[in-house]
């Protein structure tokens, strides 16, 4: 999201530490904004600036578990304070910040036809380090971008090796057998195959260590789980 004033000022800042403001919004009742803040900003990933910023910091290389959650923590911690904002992450609860809500009011996500959302800009690589929320009501760029999925042949809905959307939900177990076996090899090393194949977001694949990392957290958090 590009714009003047203040917006481009969090913009540049975000920038600064590897982050990219990816949507905003002025939050109303229903929204689940804190009391009194006035506009949220979410922080995302755009293309390998936040994998590169990311690598080089500590927390990559401490050995202790979710490093990227503590690098996010940082970063936008750091953000919060210097802007004077307050800082919030769409991990760490329950309970959780309702995102998911407001990436479909600052990013224009909608429902895929493969249970995940998908936004105008990013496709299906959309996710969401954080947010600021700010007291005041910042002035805002026009929101480009409509849901790119009506106009679109949706090869996400074959892309799955193992149909793990075929039900119209996602079925976890069935694409973590998939990924955890040797015929599951692109999946895990080079990301999910669905997302992939999404047009809208073609040419924003993060980079293939980022890609790597999160499937291998998956993994790791899906076994733990049982799943
Ligand atoms: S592949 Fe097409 S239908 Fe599927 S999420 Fe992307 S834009 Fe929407
Ligand atoms: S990671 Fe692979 S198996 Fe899992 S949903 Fe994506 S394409 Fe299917």
């Amino acid at each position: 999201m590009r714009g003047g004033g203040m917006i481009g000022v969090v913009g540049d800042r975000a920038a600064a530490v590897g982050l990219a403001v990816v949507g905003a919004f002025h939050p109303r009742a229903g929204d689940g904004a804190p009391e009194g803040v006035g506009t949220i900003c979410l922080l995302g990933a755009r293309r390998g600036l936040m994998w590169r910023a990311f690598s080089g910091g500590k927390e990559a290389s401490d050995g202790r578990p979710d490093p990227l959650d503590r690098w996010s923590r940082r970063v936008i911690g750091g953000l919060a304070a210097e802007l004077g904002a307050v800082a919030l992450y769409p991990f760490g609860g329950p309970p959780y910040q309702p995102f998911q809500r407001w990436a479909a009011r600052g990013e224009g996500a909608v429902a895929s036809p493969v249970a995940m959302q998908v936004t105008p800009g990013r496709g299906l690589w959309a996710s969401w380090r954080g947010a600021l929320g700010f007291g005041e009501r910042i002035v805002l760029p026009r929101r480009e971008g409509a849901s790119p999925c009506p106009a679109c042949p949706a090869p996400c809905r074959t892309a799955c090796p193992v149909d793990a959307f075929a039900g119209g939900t996602y079925d976890v177990p069935r694409c973590v057998a998939h990924i955890t076996s040797p015929a599951g090899a692109a999946c895990r090393e080079g990301g999910c195959l669905v997302r992939h194949a999404c047009p809208a977001g073609r040419d924003l694949a993060p980079p293939a260590e980022q890609r790597r990392f999160h499937m291998e957290a998956f993994i790791r958090a899906r076994l733990a789980a049982g799943a």
